[in-house]
């Protein structure tokens, strides 16, 4: 078999570019090991923990809800019913993506594959192995779960998020070892189906790469609402006993048994999966493949996007690194621009961030402005039964441009795009703070906070200078 383009890797950066490349008129194939297209991202992670995360929505807002005199009996949870909705949603998606590649005339080959040199790839799929020929490759093969090897690897108790996703039970007492992304939206969703949490993270901060007032709500909701937040804690064993998974801690923490343990602390790269070495690419020990802004390997006509070639890994980073890659392909003068990744964590409440952080900022030296709104004094935030929320902005002392901002409460993921759009246009605070925001809407704090640092605030005292 010949291509022009050979994709090695269906998640949303590899389909993406194959998607695009075939737009720009090359002749493309897909090689995926799983049978569906999506990745990780729509079929074990991003798309069924959102889905997840919906429910959890419904159950607390239901509970929560008894303060405007109205009141529900406990939820009964059918978790097969719930499982099943999961997987429909991700298959939905499957089924799209599979006819837009047939759309596209974009081949797809199911099995592993393995470079045999800089222009051709092995493909095996269980007995069967076929060769691919191609003129450019894009690795798109993205990370896994960090596994740690001194735990119960093999004990169906201890969990990686693909598990966890699997809903097969809900386990009473449910320890989580990493406070990052990960982690914590699963807390979200274990514990709305009505788990006891418990939470240890290694480092000072949950969410260590966002900046702590950012973090301070969710961690004000989160100590009350779950059994246990253990900071600058690590897991020193874990013993698998017939009664549940025993942990030791460091520190002063006692020793304690739970029903099941999520690991997640973090994701390793794959890029020593695919026999790069035999096509003549560099991949460094941890597994991650280095490029250039046009998305090239250090092998002329070999292409990495996403999560191997680098953090964040996100999707929506790799589908951006995925159209750069087709786009060069094709001819086009593309390279990687963009001036910020967005992060959100879609927890309750949500937390989302983009451009510098005021940890780097003070880091950098960098002479900065700040202007922080609470969702306390935003109409709309407390109409919908929250006041914990924060929307807060950085700009450059000088020139006012936008630098960084990032807000804490519902919808903040939705929320950060304007944010994103503002430092992509080179906005300053006063072109923030003079466009009409609608009222009452939580968008509107994005203003607010530009208005503190203008002074132009009426909705609290403007601060003093
Ligand atoms: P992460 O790196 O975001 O967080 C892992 C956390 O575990 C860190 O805070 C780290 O300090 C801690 N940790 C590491 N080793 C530990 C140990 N032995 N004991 C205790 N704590 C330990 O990783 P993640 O949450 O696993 O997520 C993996 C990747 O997937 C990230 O790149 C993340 O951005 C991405 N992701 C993104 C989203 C999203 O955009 N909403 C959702 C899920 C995952």
């Amino acid at each position: 078999m010949k291509t022009e383009v050979l994709v090695l890797g269906g998640g949303p950066g590899g389909y993406s570019a194959a998607f695009r490349a075939a737009d720009l008129g090359k002749q493309v194939t897909i090689v995926e090991r799983y049978p569906v297209l999506g990745g990780v991202c729509l079929n074990v992670g991003c798309i069924p923990s959102k889905t997840l995360l919906h429910a959890a929505q419904v159950i607390n807002e239901a509970k929560e809800v008894s303060s405007y005199g109205i009141s529900f009996d406990a939820p009964k949870i059918d978790l097969k019913k719930l499982k099943a909705t999961k997987d429909k949603v991700s298959k939905q998606l499957n089924t799209g993506l599979a006819g837009l590649a047939k759309q596209r005339n974009v081949t797809v080959v199911n099995g592993l594959g393995e470079f045999l040199s800089p222009t051709s790839i092995a493909v095996k799929n269980g007995e069967s192995s076929e060769t691919i020929e191609f003129e450019k490759a894009i690795i798109a093969v993205g990370s896994q779960a960090v596994k740690i090897p001194s735990f119960p690897n093999g004990d169906p108790r201890l969990m990686d998020s693909t598990d966890a996703l699997e809903l097969d039970g809900v386990p009473e007492k449910l320890l989580i070892i990493g406070g990052g992304i990960i982690g914590l939206e699963m807390a979200t969703v274990y514990n709305a189906l009505g788990s006891k949490i418990s939470i240890v993270e290694m480092q000072s901060q949950i969410i260590a790469g966002c900046d702590k007032d950012l973090v301070r709500p969710l961690m004000a909701k989160i100590k009350k609402d779950y059994e246990k937040i253990m900071l600058s804690t690590s897991v020193e064993g874990i013993e698998a006993l017939d009664e549940g998974l025993k942990v030791s801690f460091s520190g002063d923490n006692e020793d304690e048994v739970f029903d099941k343990v999520l690991v997640a602390v973090g994701r390793r790269p794959n890029g020593h999966l695919c026999a790069a070495d035999k096509a003549g690419i560099n991949v460094d020990e941890r597994g991650f493949i280095a490029v250039d802004k046009q998305q090239r390997t250090n092998v002329e006509n070999i292409y990495a996007i996403g999560d191997v070639v680098g953090n964040p890994m996100l999707a929506h980073k790799a589908v951006h690194e995925g159209k750069i890659a087709a786009e060069v392909i094709a001819g086009h003068k593309a390279q990687w621009q963009a001036l910020t990744i967005p992060s959100v964590a879609y927890t309750d409440p949500e937390v989302a961030w983009m451009g510098l952080t005021e940890n780097e900022a003070k880091a950098q030296g960098i002479d900065y402005e700040k202007g922080a709104f609470p969702w306390a004094a935003s109409g709309r935030s407390l109409s919908i039964g929250r006041k914990e929320g924060i929307t807060k902005i950085l700009s450059d002392k000088e020139t006012g441009r936008i630098l960084g901002a990032g807000m804490t409460g519902t919808n903040a993921g939705e929320l950060i795009a304007e944010a994103v759009l503002a430092l992509e246009m080179g906005a300053c605070v006063d072109d923030i703070a003079l466009t009409v925001h609608a009222h009452p809407t939580l968008a509107e704090t994005f203003a607010f906070a530009a208005e503190m640092i203008d002074g132009s605030i009426t909705d609290l005292m403007p601060p003093k200078r």
